[in-house]
Protein backbone atom coordinates (compact mmCIF):
# COMPACT_ATOMS: atom_id res chain seq x y z
CA UNK A 1 0.00 0.00 0.00
CA UNK A 2 1.33 3.53 -0.59
CA UNK A 3 0.73 6.45 1.31
CA UNK A 4 -1.25 8.87 -0.40
CA UNK A 5 -0.87 11.54 1.52
CA UNK A 6 0.15 15.52 -0.05
CA UNK A 7 -0.25 17.90 2.87
CA UNK A 8 -0.99 22.01 1.95
CA UNK A 9 0.18 24.49 4.18
CA UNK A 10 -2.77 24.53 6.14
CA UNK A 11 -2.66 20.87 6.91
CA UNK A 12 1.06 21.32 9.21
CA UNK A 13 -0.77 23.23 12.01
CA UNK A 14 0.65 25.25 14.80
CA UNK A 15 1.32 25.74 18.17
CA UNK A 16 -1.86 23.28 19.99
CA UNK A 17 -1.71 21.22 16.47
CA UNK A 18 1.92 21.15 16.11
CA UNK A 19 3.75 17.59 14.97
CA UNK A 20 5.02 17.49 18.50
CA UNK A 21 1.47 17.36 19.71
CA UNK A 22 0.38 14.76 16.90
CA UNK A 23 3.97 12.74 18.26
CA UNK A 24 2.40 12.36 21.80
CA UNK A 25 -0.80 11.17 20.71
CA UNK A 26 1.23 8.44 18.79
CA UNK A 27 2.72 7.93 21.64
CA UNK A 28 -0.44 7.62 23.86
CA UNK A 29 -1.76 4.95 21.30
CA UNK A 30 0.73 2.87 21.34
CA UNK A 31 1.34 2.95 25.17
CA UNK A 32 -2.44 1.44 24.29
CA UNK A 33 -1.88 -1.09 22.56
CA UNK A 34 -1.89 0.11 18.82
CA UNK A 35 0.98 -1.63 17.08
CA UNK A 36 0.12 -1.28 13.23
CA UNK A 37 3.37 1.26 12.34
CA UNK A 38 1.27 2.07 9.35
CA UNK A 39 -1.77 3.18 10.92
CA UNK A 40 0.44 4.94 13.63
CA UNK A 41 2.44 7.06 10.72
CA UNK A 42 -1.21 7.78 9.43
CA UNK A 43 -2.58 9.37 12.79
CA UNK A 44 0.67 10.98 12.76
CA UNK A 45 0.74 12.76 9.30
CA UNK A 46 -3.15 13.53 8.85
CA UNK A 47 -4.27 16.66 10.06
CA UNK A 48 -7.14 15.58 12.71
CA UNK A 49 -7.25 19.05 13.74
CA UNK A 50 -9.26 20.03 10.05
CA UNK A 51 -11.72 17.64 10.71
CA UNK A 52 -13.16 19.71 13.50
CA UNK A 53 -14.55 23.17 13.88
CA UNK A 54 -11.63 25.39 14.49
CA UNK A 55 -12.80 26.64 18.20
CA UNK A 56 -12.11 22.73 19.12
CA UNK A 57 -8.85 22.59 17.00
CA UNK A 58 -7.07 22.68 20.20
CA UNK A 59 -8.12 19.52 21.34
CA UNK A 60 -8.09 17.49 18.10
CA UNK A 61 -5.07 15.65 19.17
CA UNK A 62 -6.38 14.64 22.77
CA UNK A 63 -7.58 10.67 22.63
CA UNK A 64 -10.90 11.46 23.25
CA UNK A 65 -14.19 11.98 20.93
CA UNK A 66 -15.09 15.17 19.92
CA UNK A 67 -18.29 17.08 18.52
CA UNK A 68 -19.05 17.81 14.89
CA UNK A 69 -22.81 19.31 15.00
CA UNK A 70 -25.90 17.62 14.41
CA UNK A 71 -25.65 15.86 17.64
CA UNK A 72 -22.72 13.47 16.07
CA UNK A 73 -19.04 13.13 16.82
CA UNK A 74 -15.90 12.48 15.23
CA UNK A 75 -14.48 9.23 16.97
CA UNK A 76 -11.70 8.50 19.36
CA UNK A 77 -8.25 8.04 17.61
CA UNK A 78 -7.73 4.84 19.78
CA UNK A 79 -11.05 3.49 17.83
CA UNK A 80 -10.05 5.01 15.02
CA UNK A 81 -6.65 3.21 15.19
CA UNK A 82 -8.10 -0.12 16.88
CA UNK A 83 -10.98 -0.62 13.76
CA UNK A 84 -7.72 0.61 10.97
CA UNK A 85 -5.88 -2.26 12.47
CA UNK A 86 -8.41 -4.95 12.39
CA UNK A 87 -9.43 -4.13 8.55
CA UNK A 88 -6.12 -4.55 7.83
CA UNK A 89 -4.87 -7.63 9.45
CA UNK A 90 -7.22 -8.92 6.26
CA UNK A 91 -4.94 -6.77 3.43
CA UNK A 92 -8.15 -5.36 1.93
CA UNK A 93 -8.15 -3.09 -1.22
CA UNK A 94 -11.47 -2.07 -1.05
CA UNK A 95 -13.34 -0.44 1.78
CA UNK A 96 -16.69 0.32 2.54
CA UNK A 97 -17.36 2.88 5.33
CA UNK A 98 -20.68 3.53 6.97
CA UNK A 99 -21.03 6.77 8.61
CA UNK A 100 -18.77 9.40 7.29
CA UNK A 101 -19.16 12.01 9.73
CA UNK A 102 -16.05 14.48 9.96
CA UNK A 103 -14.50 12.18 7.09
CA UNK A 104 -11.23 11.38 9.66
CA UNK A 105 -11.60 7.58 9.16
CA UNK A 106 -12.56 7.66 5.55
CA UNK A 107 -9.22 9.65 5.35
CA UNK A 108 -6.81 7.45 7.46
CA UNK A 109 -8.14 4.63 5.11
CA UNK A 110 -7.46 6.79 1.54
CA UNK A 111 -4.12 7.82 3.33
CA UNK A 112 -3.33 4.27 3.74
CA UNK A 113 -3.46 3.67 0.12
CA UNK A 114 -7.47 2.10 0.27
CA UNK A 115 -10.02 2.55 -2.30
CA UNK A 116 -12.55 4.22 -0.44
CA UNK A 117 -16.30 4.29 -0.40
CA UNK A 118 -17.97 6.15 2.49
CA UNK A 119 -22.19 6.57 2.89
CA UNK A 120 -23.77 9.42 5.37
CA UNK A 121 -27.02 9.84 6.01
CA UNK A 122 -26.60 13.94 7.48
CA UNK A 123 -26.42 15.78 4.19
CA UNK A 124 -24.37 18.94 5.72
CA UNK A 125 -21.73 16.68 7.67
CA UNK A 126 -21.24 15.00 3.54
CA UNK A 127 -20.93 18.17 2.48
CA UNK A 128 -18.26 19.62 5.08
CA UNK A 129 -16.13 15.90 4.79
CA UNK A 130 -16.34 16.51 0.93
CA UNK A 131 -14.91 19.55 1.43
CA UNK A 132 -11.82 18.08 3.52
CA UNK A 133 -11.28 15.27 0.84
CA UNK A 134 -10.77 18.08 -1.27
CA UNK A 135 -7.95 19.98 0.51
CA UNK A 136 -6.10 16.72 1.69
CA UNK A 137 -6.11 15.81 -2.18
CA UNK A 138 -7.56 12.82 -1.51
CA UNK A 139 -9.77 10.41 -3.71
CA UNK A 140 -12.85 8.93 -1.33
CA UNK A 141 -16.07 7.86 -3.04
CA UNK A 142 -19.07 9.25 -1.17
CA UNK A 143 -22.80 9.27 -1.03
CA UNK A 144 -25.55 10.74 0.68
CA UNK A 145 -27.61 7.64 1.87
CA UNK A 146 -29.04 5.60 4.24
CA UNK A 147 -25.94 3.41 4.91
CA UNK A 148 -27.79 0.86 6.05
CA UNK A 149 -28.34 -0.58 2.25
CA UNK A 150 -24.75 -0.26 2.15
CA UNK A 151 -23.25 0.73 -1.51
CA UNK A 152 -24.34 -2.51 -3.53
CA UNK A 153 -23.05 -1.40 -7.07
CA UNK A 154 -19.21 -1.24 -6.24
CA UNK A 155 -19.33 -4.09 -3.67
CA UNK A 156 -18.74 -6.90 -2.91
CA UNK A 157 -15.98 -5.35 -0.38
CA UNK A 158 -12.56 -6.61 1.34
CA UNK A 159 -13.64 -4.69 4.36
CA UNK A 160 -16.70 -2.48 5.66
CA UNK A 161 -16.50 -0.57 8.75
CA UNK A 162 -19.63 0.87 10.71
CA UNK A 163 -18.93 3.47 12.65
CA UNK A 164 -22.49 3.93 14.23
CA UNK A 165 -24.19 1.12 16.57
CA UNK A 166 -26.90 -0.90 15.68
CA UNK A 167 -28.66 -3.11 18.31
CA UNK A 168 -28.12 -6.46 15.77
CA UNK A 169 -25.81 -6.59 12.72
CA UNK A 170 -27.34 -5.41 9.78
CA UNK A 171 -27.63 -8.51 6.71
CA UNK A 172 -27.52 -6.18 4.09
CA UNK A 173 -23.47 -5.22 4.95
CA UNK A 174 -22.78 -8.63 5.29
CA UNK A 175 -24.39 -9.68 1.78
CA UNK A 176 -22.02 -7.20 0.30
CA UNK A 177 -18.75 -9.01 2.18
CA UNK A 178 -16.66 -10.49 -0.04
CA UNK A 179 -15.84 -14.23 0.88
CA UNK A 180 -13.30 -13.74 3.66
CA UNK A 181 -13.76 -10.25 4.04
CA UNK A 182 -14.19 -8.03 7.10
CA UNK A 183 -16.85 -6.50 8.87
CA UNK A 184 -15.92 -4.12 11.62
CA UNK A 185 -19.11 -2.52 14.10
CA UNK A 186 -19.86 -1.56 16.97
CA UNK A 187 -23.03 -4.04 18.23
CA UNK A 188 -25.37 -2.94 20.83
CA UNK A 189 -27.63 -0.56 22.65
CA UNK A 190 -26.99 3.08 23.94
CA UNK A 191 -25.86 1.52 27.46
CA UNK A 192 -23.22 -1.10 26.28
CA UNK A 193 -21.66 -1.81 23.06
CA UNK A 194 -19.07 -4.10 21.91
CA UNK A 195 -16.53 -3.10 18.98
CA UNK A 196 -16.90 -6.95 16.83
CA UNK A 197 -15.34 -8.23 14.08
CA UNK A 198 -17.04 -10.55 11.65
CA UNK A 199 -15.31 -12.74 8.93
CA UNK A 200 -17.95 -14.17 6.23
CA UNK A 201 -17.41 -17.51 5.54
CA UNK A 202 -18.03 -19.17 2.34
CA UNK A 203 -21.78 -20.71 3.06
CA UNK A 204 -22.64 -16.94 3.94
CA UNK A 205 -22.15 -17.32 7.72
CA UNK A 206 -19.67 -15.53 9.92
CA UNK A 207 -17.17 -15.69 12.41
CA UNK A 208 -17.37 -12.79 15.63
CA UNK A 209 -14.71 -11.66 17.59
CA UNK A 210 -15.86 -9.54 20.44
CA UNK A 211 -12.95 -6.73 20.57
CA UNK A 212 -13.86 -4.15 23.31
CA UNK A 213 -16.13 -2.27 24.72
CA UNK A 214 -17.05 1.28 22.90
CA UNK A 215 -19.30 4.01 22.92
CA UNK A 216 -20.98 5.06 19.40
CA UNK A 217 -23.52 7.04 18.94
CA UNK A 218 -26.36 5.56 17.05
CA UNK A 219 -27.16 3.85 13.15
CA UNK A 220 -30.16 5.58 12.28
CA UNK A 221 -32.49 5.08 10.03
CA UNK A 222 -33.37 7.43 6.81
CA UNK A 223 -31.74 10.43 5.44
CA UNK A 224 -31.43 14.18 6.63
CA UNK A 225 -30.71 17.29 4.36
N1 LIG B 1 -16.44 7.89 10.94
C1 LIG B 1 -16.85 9.16 11.51
C2 LIG B 1 -17.64 8.95 12.78
C3 LIG B 1 -18.85 9.80 12.78
S1 LIG B 1 -20.08 9.42 13.98
C4 LIG B 1 -15.65 10.07 11.71
O1 LIG B 1 -14.52 9.63 11.50
O2 LIG B 1 -15.85 11.24 12.02
C5 LIG B 1 -21.15 8.37 13.07
C6 LIG B 1 -21.77 8.93 11.82
O3 LIG B 1 -22.67 7.94 11.33
C7 LIG B 1 -22.60 10.21 12.01
O4 LIG B 1 -22.15 11.20 11.15
C8 LIG B 1 -24.02 9.76 11.66
O5 LIG B 1 -24.79 10.75 11.00
C9 LIG B 1 -23.74 8.59 10.73
N2 LIG B 1 -24.85 7.64 10.58
C10 LIG B 1 -25.71 7.19 11.52
N3 LIG B 1 -26.58 6.33 10.97
C11 LIG B 1 -26.27 6.24 9.64
C12 LIG B 1 -26.81 5.53 8.53
N4 LIG B 1 -27.86 4.71 8.66
N5 LIG B 1 -26.22 5.70 7.33
C13 LIG B 1 -25.16 6.52 7.16
N6 LIG B 1 -24.61 7.22 8.16
C14 LIG B 1 -25.16 7.08 9.40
Amino acid sequence: MTPRLRLQPEAVGLGMTSQRVRDRLVERLREAGISDERVLNVIRTLPRHLFVDEVLASRAYEDTALPIGHGQTISQPWVVARMTEVLLENAPAKVLEVGTGSGYQAAVLAALGLEVYTVERIGELLRQARKRFRTLGMNVRSKHDDGRIGWPEHGPYDAIIVTAAAPALVPALVEQLRTGGVLVAPVGGSGSQALVKLVRREDGGVDETRLAAVTFVPLLSGTVD
